[in-house]
């Protein structure tokens, strides 16, 4: 096996991963509901009906939410929430 082929399968089953889009909540007016990047359903992070979308990580720094992860569970398609720390006053910088 010739060392391109190697490199061509390694790329190939890194675009097989599906990729994880980013939205930021800072981006975001109203209730912080978004419209799911793939297939446009909209997702409200106030939703814990689980109908809508599957939380899948969290990212927890001081005991305050910074990031999470959640997948469409329409599309199945991960999307990971950022911008939560812009909500957040006055956090010590220790
Ligand atoms: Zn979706």
């Amino acid at each position: 096996m010739k060392a391109q082929d190697v490199k061509n399968m390694i790329k190939k089953s890194m675009s097989k991963k599906s990729l994880t889009q980013t939205i930021d909540l800072t981006q975001i007016d109203g209730d912080g509901s978004f419209p799911c990047p793939k297939c446009g359903t909209v997702i409200s992070p106030e939703d814990e009906t689980e109908e809508v979308y599957k939380i899948v990580d969290t990212k927890i720094i001081n005991d305050e939410l910074v990031e999470l992860v959640i997948m469409c569970s329409h599309c199945r398609s991960n999307i990971k929430l950022t911008g939560f720390e812009a909500t957040i006053e006055g956090i010590p910088n220790e």
